[in-house]
């Protein structure tokens, strides 16, 4: 089924490769190099395209100068969100196909057990879940680590990262490895009897609350202790403490969402760094010891300062070696590219030392825009009950990553989402930059009056609901628009909204105007342009520098690799493979 221009020579029998090669796709002329048998995906969470030139990333910018960068890529689909990104990335499938849509899902079938309709918060699935809801139409779809593990059999797929949802969206089912940062932990003194505290740095929580490695088949290197004093827990265990909020917490408008010790900045320990040194560190360790051939590295230090600031918006420039600093972009955007000279340094290693190439991938899981026109709450820590609304009588299924499924409420809901819920028919709502709703009554009559409704609530410029058939959503109506907005609009809303139409999604978008947001102030989720577009480059020793205007969307990115190695996708994906490298002359690297 599978055919792999190459393959590591012990899994091969002679035979058996002649056939294989003898089917090769005619591009590995001869004398040209071989193509990519490793693949490493770079996610940077929330970044902008223009970041990489607005801030210091030179290790970005020198990738993406001697590489394939797509300048015009755009996710191309709804919503807009962390959770949807991570498995569009490894599946080349949109929402509608791949199993859930947003960062809440409508139990259509009852999967979770808890009653059919029911609803559930995407973010807080496990890993099991996400595993168990990958699926189109029942039937489970191969994913990245799937392909290559029938390429290279016995090699693994590795995924790391902070942020649980994130790691284990793009793990599913198939990958190997996933390393993510646990739940804080009030104790974990009792493992380490002189705790976590490194007694050197005045100030430092001792017994704080502590994040340590978490996910699947997580490596003893990366949660043993400390080697040389075994009694101090080892460098990869973060202390997690909200009292080390670095300034967020006194300000507007970091205080909706303010930091939480060194889950997303390096902090305040140099034994135990955090944030996205933590991921690149982990998968550094990982790249080394294990044998994979495809690795997923996902850094959430951007989207976090981009949230508390307002991305775009967060221009002042900042002294880093500071720990207020850190919190804002320009210093998570600058940490980040560090890390990525850290792992690209080990790529070369690796290519080194094993044989091959390693193909690198470089993208982000959305764009941003903020809150110029704000319509959220705006007190201290009003971030999730901005986002998430479910009314007291119905509630939301939040199963926490450690396990344990509860039935919440967020039932304290801004003015305006408040009354878009004056007739009780509201069963849940999500919004960040564009407002979505699934309603009780989701009868075609109740769907179009809540998008005629909410064509009246204030930044909404279009509304649609989903038609009887499931496969599409209707546009209800339009408010005015600037003319770039309503470019963008005319080229991309219909067929961004359509990716949502699924059982599982939202009966009633509202689409909002750029610089407007409902959840926080630095905030993504809709189909804005700036939220939309997403840096797109691709990059492996010798390829020759290619900058293209040619459309991509983020369901191109699977099989794009597939095709860069040489690996036959056997089931259907929305996304299509682009030939990279092409350079100036036309030839492939
Ligand atoms: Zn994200």
């Amino acid at each position: 089924m599978y055919r792999s221009r190459v393959l590591a020579a012990s899994t091969v029998l002679a035979a058996a490769a002649t056939v294989l090669f003898a089917g090769a796709p005619s591009t590995q002329a001869a004398g040209k190099p071989a193509p990519p048998n490793r693949v490493v995906i770079v996610l940077f969470d929330q970044m902008l395209p223009q970041y990489a030139d607005e801030f210091a990333m030179p290790n970005f910018r020198s990738l993406r100068d001697s590489g394939t960068n797509f300048k015009k890529a755009y996710l191309g689909y709804m919503a807009s969100e962390t959770v949807m990104a991570h498995n569009v990335i490894t599946s080349g499938l949109e929402p509608r196909h791949m199993g859930w849509t947003d960062e809440a899902y409508r139990d259509h079938g009852n999967v979770f057990g808890k009653g059919a309709d029911q609803m559930h918060i995407t973010g807080d699935l496990s890993l099991s879940d996400f595993a168990l809801i990958e699926k189109n139409n029942g039937v489970a779809y191969p994913k990245l680590a799937d392909y290559l593990h029938a390429a290279y059999p016995g090699s693994e797929f590795i995924t790391v990262g902070e942020k649980s949802y994130a790691v284990e969206s793009a793990t599913g089912a198939s990958g190997d490895i996933a390393v993510r940062l646990s739940g804080r932990q009030k104790d974990v003194t009792s493992d380490y009897p002189t705790g976590c505290r490194n007694l050197s740095i005045p100030g430092v929580p001792g017994n704080g609350q502590w994040r340590s490695p978490a996910g699947k088949n997580v490596p003893d290197y990366l949660t043993g202790p400390d080697p040389v004093d075994p009694k101090l827990c080892g460098r990869f265990f973060i202390n997690a403490d909200k009292n080390n909020d670095y300034g967020t917490k006194a300000a507007f408008p970091s205080w909706l969402y303010p930091g939480e010790g060194n889950r997303m900045v390096p902090g305040n320990d140099p034994q135990h760094l955090g944030g996205d040194t933590w991921a690149a560190d982990a998968a550094i360790a990982m790249m080394h010891r294990e044998n994979w051939s495809g690795m997923f590295i996902t850094m959430g230090g951007i989207d976090k300062a981009g949230h508390m600031w307002g991305a775009q918006d967060d221009t002042a420039p900042q002294d880093c070696t500071t720990l207020a600093g850190m919190t804002h972009v320009q210093c998570a955007a600058e940490n980040a590219d560090r890390q990525l000279g850290k792992v690209l340094d080990a790529v070369h290693q690796v290519d080194a030392q094993r044989g091959g190439h390693t193909l690198v991938v470089l993208t982000a899981d959305h764009g941003a825009t903020y809150g110029q026109h704000f319509y959220g709450k705006t007190a201290s820590g009003s971030g999730d009950s901005n986002w998430y609304y479910a009314p007291a009588n119905l509630g939301v299924w939040d199963a926490g990553t450690e396990g344990g499924l509860d039935q919440v409420t967020y039932s304290n809901p801004s003015p305006d989402i408040a009354a878009l819920n004056a007739d009780g028919n509201v069963q849940f709502s999500y919004q960040s930059t564009a407002i979505e709703a699934w309603l009780l009554d989701h009868s075609q009559n109740a769907d179009r009056a809540k998008a005629k409704q909410m064509l009246g609530m204030p930044g909404v410029i279009a509304t649609y609901w989903k038609n009887p058939s499931g496969k599409r959503c209707q546009l209800q109506g339009t408010n005015s628009m600037t003319r770039s907005e309503k470019e963008w609009w005319k080229a991309h809303a219909q067929s961004i909204v359509d990716t949502m139409a699924a059982p599982d999604g939202p009966d009633v978008v509202g689409l909002l105007h750029d610089k407007t947001s409902y959840g926080v102030y630095g905030d993504h989720g809709g189909a804005q342009e700036s939220v939309q577009r997403v840096p797109m480059v691709f990059w492996m020793p010798g390829m020759k520098a290619d900058a293209t205007s040619e459309s991509f969307r983020t369901p191109d990115v699977m099989p794009t690799i597939l095709a860069a190695m040489g690996i036959r996708t056997t089931s259907r994906t929305d996304g299509r493979p682009h030939a990279l490298g092409r350079g100036h002359h036309g030839h492939p690297w």
